[in-house]
This record gives structure tokens, C-alpha cells and sequence, in this order.
């Protein structure tokens, strides 16, 4: 078992991208006309929800849960640590 930095996908070397689920309304007013406003501004409730981890690349299959694990690859074990994210394959 090996750690390695996790900067591209262990599965096909693509572009791994993180996405972050987050909790925010949008605002808006009621015009002097009685109807909601075009413009909104963004409250933030600041709790992220969950994150996860995905590959770029169509044809992969690689993606995670919240706790970065992947249920497809079962054997790729992701981990944080303030360097970044690290991967581990088990043999
Ligand atoms: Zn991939």
C-alpha cells in the first residue's frame, strides 16, 4: 500500500473535480408592481452539506460519497489532510 498525492483520477489519470453541496437561499423583494424582484441576493447558511469527488472524464466511473468512498472501487481509499487530498489502493 502505497500514498500517493491525489491530483488526477486514480482510475484514468482524468481531471478530478470536487464538488461542494452547500446550503444558501436566494433572496429576493417584492417590486412596487407586487412581483418578485429579477435580482437576488444570496443568503448563506453557511453548513456545507457534503462534498464529494468526481472524475472529469465521461467514460469513467469514478465517484465518491460524502466520506470519499467509492462503491465502485472499493479498493481506493481517499484521505485529507491539510497537504491535500492523498490516495491509497489496496492491493
Ligand atoms: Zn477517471
Amino acid at each position: 500500500m502505497r500514498k500517493k498525492k491525489m491530483n488526477k483520477c486514480p482510475v484514468c489519470g482524468g481531471q478530478l473535480m470536487f464538488e461542494e453541496c452547500c446550503q444558501y437561499s436566494l433572496v429576493h423583494f417584492i417590486t412596487a408592481h407586487g412581483k418578485m424582484s429579477k435580482k437576488a441576493k444570496r443568503r448563506d447558511y453557511g453548513g456545507i452539506e457534503g462534498s464529494f469527488i468526481y472524475c472529469s472524464n465521461e467514460k469513467c466511473d469514478f465517484v465518491t460519497d460524502t466520506d470519499y468512498k467509492s462503491e465502485k472501487h472499493p479498493d481506493i481509499q481517499i484521505f485529507e489532510d491539510e497537504q491535500g487530498f492523498w490516495v491509497e489502493r489496496r492491493e
